[in-house]
């Protein structure tokens, strides 16, 4: 097995439990072809074994802490199980039956993402360790969640940072010739395209979200921007509202949320679908002078790097300084940032800065976070990248 040394000092965020090597900190290299790698401090102590990403900024991402610990079908057999069977105690899933099942690091298995759509699973090999791990990982997914088919949706942008080409396909088994529909808690019913969809298919991580917002929805005028297929509109249009304008750029997500209206049983609620760029419809509503009682903004992810994050927080007031206008006096605004690299901090003083130049009096009711089956990891605080307030707006 190859070993790398750490440059002196660089071993403490290890000895943290944080799974990942950047280059910068590595002092004595491994081969290019290097796979498992011990990972030694300075001064010759053994810290952890890791995967090596030789073309990655994240050099390498440990896999244990354990010297005795050999990384095979066992070992992914244990993380994985370990990761279903927190999962099954989750009370608000109880009758749902689409989950994520591995959450990458927060799991213990970086670079893997798992997530079950029903019958189906969707993978995202995200690098080059676990690409290389591929048959393994169908393996042990065949074993313990007995699908009807694995399909790989690894054409994530993040593949490129590893060198590795996007990846998409069935695995194992078949993949659905149509769309399929899945339960979310409050027997919300969603209508997923694993094979083209967004992300895996669906956006796992607001699905409670959109439970607490519906308690507030009734006798609402609704509008949703950046809805994709609709899962905030037919879980507010279910708690009640009285009207929805469900806006997204994508057209194959609007037909899905046509479609999840009738299966929701919610095509009465009067709803109007929109096919837009929110950032412009927003300051057509403006001239308009539109109103409404509830905006929910649930943007896709602004901020890809550090020196992106200041332009992201541009894009956050503008479309909530857009929205708090377009509020009636008490009506709710729920804004979302799923860019990691914008802390919860710097997205409330981004709200409060929008706040200040519409002259709204703006009250935070709730804060929302992404849905327990998307884990937290102490040691890995980047794995935290949801963050929503639920306002209530003068
Ligand atoms: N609210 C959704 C998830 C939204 S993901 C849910 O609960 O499932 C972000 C969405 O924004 C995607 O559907 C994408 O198609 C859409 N989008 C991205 N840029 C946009 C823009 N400028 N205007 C409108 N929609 C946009």
């Amino acid at each position: 097995m190859s070993s790398i040394v750490l440059k002196p000092g660089r071993e403490r965020a290890i000895r943290n439990r944080h799974p990942w090597i950047f280059s910068g900190a590595i002092a004595q290299s491994a081969p290019p072809h290097a796979d498992e790698v011990d990972v030694y401090s300075d001064d010759g102590q053994w810290q952890a074994r890791a995967l090596w990403s030789p073309h990655s900024q994240i050099r390498a991402r440990v896999m244990t802490w354990h010297p005795e610990a050999r990384i095979d079908t066992l070992f992914f057999h244990q993380r994985v199980s370990q990761a279903l069977e927190l999962r099954m105690r989750l009370p608000a899933y109880t009758d749902a039956n689409a989950m994520r099942i591995v959450h990458g690091e927060s799991d213990g298995l970086p670079g893997l993402i798992v997530d079950r759509y029903g019958d189906y699973v969707v993978v995202q090999l995200l690098s080059n360790g676990m690409d290389r791990r591929r048959q393994l990982i169908i393996d042990v997914l065949v074993d313990l969640l007995r699908p009807t088919g694995i399909i790989d949706r690894s054409d994530d942008d993040m593949r490129a940072l590893e060198g590795l080409a996007p990846s998409a396909g069935v695995l194992w088994g078949s993949a659905p010739t149509a769309p399929i529909t899945v339960m979310h808690p409050m027997g919300l019913r969603e209508t997923v395209d694993l094979t083209s969809g967004q992300k895996t298919g669906g956006y796992l991580d607001q699905v409670l979200n959109r439970v607490s917002l519906a308690a507030y929805a009734e006798g609402a005028d609704v509008l949703d921007c950046f809805c994709y297929n609709g899962g905030f509109s037919v879980a507010l249009a279910r708690g009640g509202a009285a009207s929805v304008v469900a806006v997204d750029s994508s057209a194959p997500a609007l037909a899905a949320l046509q479609h999840d209206m009738a299966l929701n049983a919610v095509q009465m609620t009067p709803h109007e679908i929109v096919e837009a760029d929110v950032f412009k419809l927003l300051r057509v509503y403006r001239d308009q002078e539109r109103r409404f009682d509830m905006i929910v903004l649930d943007p896709p992810k602004f901020a890809h790097s550090q020196a992106q994050v200041e332009r992201a927080t541009h894009g956050y007031k503008d479309i909530n300084l857009l929205a708090l206008k377009l509020l009636r006096p008490g009506g709710i605004l729920a804004t979302y940032s799923c860019s990691g690299l914008v802390s919860a901090d710097l997205f409330q003083k981004v709200i409060f800065g929008a706040a200040i130049d519409a002259q709204r009096d703006v009250q935070i009711i709730e804060r929302h976070t992404q849905a327990p089956d998307h884990p937290v990891l102490l040691s890995f605080p980047e794995g935290e990248y949801l963050k929503g307030l639920v306002c209530r707006v003068w």
